[in-house]
């Protein structure tokens, strides 16, 4: 048998071993931190900001000046000093003369550009649309690229780079995507380096629900929320999963395709090249399908929302068919619960359409199917249909990236 120290190897260079927190980590720990707690709860000052997070005011100030010094963050109006007395608190909160955030979400067929403030303020917008079978990878590039001139400023501050969200598979570290099946042009496209050198930006790639997930954490309803999932259901199903307050990626951002886990064994073939994927039961396309094969209304149309009122009428076969769509959705969600528990999932999309029923429902059969644990219930919410939650987690992958808080 051999032993631990027979197994050592002076010459070998040591193949794994975890890195101590250097205080470079620390301080962008820190800065992540202290950039939360204003975005949970709003403009703070040094001495809020030491009592939320147990720090001293000193060293709260030694993590706020760089980023006044580069103009992110501002002091605002003295307040007066509470009944305590002291020195008047200046509340710290992101600069609206700061750098901005552009940001590109790219949907199969379409392309949505935005500028955003720190603050997650959208200050303008574009799009455009392009073919997403027949298209050149080049032309795609070009509309990426005239949509961001359209909203990228002129004078001020320079931007802090470019964020861009990705309905398909991507290469977080080279900024290429990888595979996208509903817009196969996209396919091996080096997006990230291309964008660069056209408009000189640095620019970083992620996949849509991971950004809509970031969307959420710095801007939405996972504010002040450490674990989540942040779904998205139209046409296509993505999770977007914060664990500890951080967005979960995988090697290379390979992980998060659990749209493409399977809940049905030889069930329905999927885009994927797979059958039975949890996105063949519980996206547009399936409710479309047996919306046609009950002979409900306009079943070529068929949304959540469109079938919720149906079945709210009294519809025949409709209350039925949503409340087996509702399961469909749960059984994914109940999955998830069980394997990490992130308790909230916040769901985007068409589904939302189906409103407080549909939500009822879905978070009915999740509770049916997990195992009862008294500290973790999950919790179903809607996010809003006009959130912009992916452009502002675009925007969100760059700021993450402008203050190092993604080694
Ligand atoms: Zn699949």
């Amino acid at each position: 048998m051999t032993s631990v120290d027979d197994r050592h190897d002076e010459s070998a260079e040591p193949r794994t071993g975890t890195a101590l927190i250097s205080p470079s980590l620390a301080g962008q720990v820190n800065r992540a931190r202290v950039l939360q707690s204003l975005y949970d709860l709003g403009p703070l000052s040094r001495s809020d900001l030491a009592r939320l997070t147990g720090a001293t005011r000193v060293m709260i100030g030694t993590i706020v000046q760089p980023m006044l010094d580069s103009g992110i963050l501002a002091e605002g109006k003295a307040r007066a000093s509470g009944a305590s007395g002291g020195k008047p608190a200046r509340p710290l909160w992101f600069s609206p003369s700061g750098p901005p955030i552009a940001a590109v979400h790219i949907m199969p067929g379409r392309i949505d550009a935005a500028l955003i403030g720190t603050a997650g303020d959208i200050r303008a917008t574009a799009s455009a649309e392009y073919a997403p079978h027949t298209d050149g990878p080049e032309m795609v590039v070009d509309h990426v690229v005239s949509s961001l001139r359209r909203v990228l400023p002129t004078d001020g501050a320079p931007p802090l780079g470019v964020g861009i969200a990705v309905g398909g598979m991507v290469n977080t570290d080279t900024g290429t995507i990888v595979k996208s099946s509903l817009a196969p042009v996209l396919t091996g496209l080096d997006l990230g380096p291309a964008v660069t050198a056209q408009i000189g930006l640095p620019v970083h790639l992620d996949h849509h629900p991971r950004a809509q997930a970031l969307g959420d954490r710095w801007f939405g309803q996972g504010r002040g929320v450490p674990s989540f999932a942040s779904i998205y259901l139209a046409d296509v199903l993505g999770v977007g999963l914060v664990l500890d307050g951080a967005v979960q990626r995988g090697g290379a951002g390979a992980g998060g395709e659990v749209g493409h886990t399977t809940v049905q064994l030889d069930g329905l073939p999927c885009h994927c090249g797979q059958r039975g994927c949890w996105e063949t039961i519980a996206t547009d396309r399936w409710l479309r399908e047996q919306a046609a094969r009950l002979a409900l209304p306009a079943a070529q149309t068929m949304t959540a929302g469109a079938l919720t009122r149906l079945a709210e009428r009294g519809h025949p076969g409709a209350a039925d068919l949503l409340d087996t769509y509702a399961r469909n959705i749960a059984l994914g969600i109940a999955n998830l619960q069980q394997v990490l528990a992130p308790g909230l999932y916040i769901l985007h999309g068409h589904t939302t359409g189906g409103g407080d029923t549909l939500r009822r429902a879905i978070e009915h059969h999740v509770h049916t199917r997990v195992l009862r644990h008294p500290g973790n219930t999950p919790r179903i919410v809607f996010a809003d249909p006009q959130d912009h939650a992916t452009l502002l987690g675009a925007a969100g992958i760059v700021l993450s990236h402008a203050l190092r808080l993604i080694p």
